[in-house]
């Protein structure tokens, strides 16, 4: 019943806009906490003390909670911080200066660079992608991070063999770190058998947990794997942080890519780069003579990277191996690094890198 309040007062205060920034309340991170208790709401309303606009937004939010049925009482609390200054939330040679998207302490400020790990349908390999990929940042030497934002089908408590619930104090939450990774995934903190079904707000109160409470520390790089399409998830991430690029993973066969890439152009614009396509079973090598097999017809990736301008990043085989380490929960690239598809991901890691590199040279 609470649960159910709690998402029809998120949604309410989802419709609340601040108009000078054109967002809602809940994506601008205004709303801390709700607290629902037989039938008053109580609410936490964190400004900047000169937002010109707390007295509108404090009305319309009280006005909002006032139209649910169900609540009886609205007590609504307001606190203040001040904006913090670009260099208490930066450090190194980060060039993110977009104070407004960096949560200062906890959170991704301390990461030089964030990957994003895309697919238009789920069954392509994103999840394998983004987990080997992540393994072979590690490999190049990089301190290397990897959230997974898949919450509609989170893949990596399976891919990393972790089942226990990352430590938290109540204020901030700690990676689980496993084969020189340090980790996080909506499906450590619910059990399997919870419904992932969620409505927009409360995919973005949870996404928004994952960035600004858990506490990263300083990485290199961030690997994001999203879920699949182009939705709230990857919305509010892209208004949360200062996202360096993205890639696509798709199958030769996959019609819903041209949605995805569609759906990023969109991202472009908010300056989300695509960095390019990566073809995952892509062929099959006959074990016995070594030959390359296609494993479903004409290829529609060429045609799409070459409509779209974009470059095909790698051709990953159909390799046994690399689905035997879904199950057994520990990624190819780890376990058997001198492999020939751990090596693809290796190269795969230098080129990425690479153009993120170039890209923040570009930009500074
Ligand atoms: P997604 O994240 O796109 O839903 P997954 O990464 O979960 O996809 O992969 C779906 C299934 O396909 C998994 O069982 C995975 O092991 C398998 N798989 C992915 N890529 C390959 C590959 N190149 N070769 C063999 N199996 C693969």
């Amino acid at each position: 019943m609470t649960e159910t309040l709690e998402n029809l007062v998120l949604h309410a205060l989802g419709q609340v806009f601040d108009e000078d920034k054109d967002k809602n309340i809940v994506s601008l991170g205004i709303v801390k906490s709700i607290n629902i208790e037989s039938g008053q709401a109580t609410l936490i309303l964190e400004f900047n003390k000169d937002d010109p606009n707390i007295k509108k937004i404090f009305d319309e939010s009280e006005k909002a909670l006032s139209e649910i049925p169900g609540i009886t009482k609205a007590n609504i609390v307001t606190t203040y911080h001040s904006e913090p200054k670009s260099n208490e939330t930066l450090q190194g040679d980060i060039s993110n200066s977009d104070s407004e998207k960096i949560t200062p302490g906890l959170g991704t400020s301390k990461i030089k660079y964030i990957l994003m790990v895309a697919s238009g349908k789920g069954g392509v390999g994103k999840s394998t992608v983004a987990t080997n990929l992540a393994i072979a940042f590690k490999r190049i030497g990089l301190k290397t991070c990897l959230l997974d934002a898949d919450i509609y089908g989170p893949s990596i408590p399976t891919m990393f063999d972790v089942h226990e619930k990352p430590v938290s104090d109540g204020k901030q939450i700690e990676t689980i770190n496993k084969y020189g990774i340090a980790t996080m995934s909506i499906g450590y903190m619910v059990n399997d058998d919870n419904p992932m079904i969620w409505r927009g707000l409360m995919v973005m109160k949870a996404i928004n947990e994952l960035i600004s409470k858990v506490n990263w520390g300083e990485a290199d790089i961030m690997v994001i794997d999203l879920p699949p399409g182009t939705g709230d998830v990857q919305l509010t991430l892209s208004q949360k942080l200062k996202i360096d690029g993205s890639v696509i993973v798709t199958t030769p066969q996959d019609v819903a890519l041209i949605d995805v890439v569609r759906g990023l152009k969109m991202f472009e614009k908010t300056e989300i780069p695509i960095l390019g396509l990566i073809e995952n079973m892509s062929y099959f090598v006959a074990p016995d003579t070594g030959k390359q097999y296609p494993l479903f017809g004409e290829s529609k990736t060429e045609k799409i990277a070459e409509q779209y301008d974009y470059e095909i990043l790698s051709k990953i085989p159909h390799d046994p191996l690399l689905l035997e380490q879904c199950e057994n929960g520990h990624p190819l690239t780890d376990l058997v690094p001198e492999h020939k598809v751990s090596r693809m991901f290796i190269e795969l890691a230098e080129v990425v890198l690479k153009k993120l590199k170039l890209l923040r040279l570009a930009n500074t």
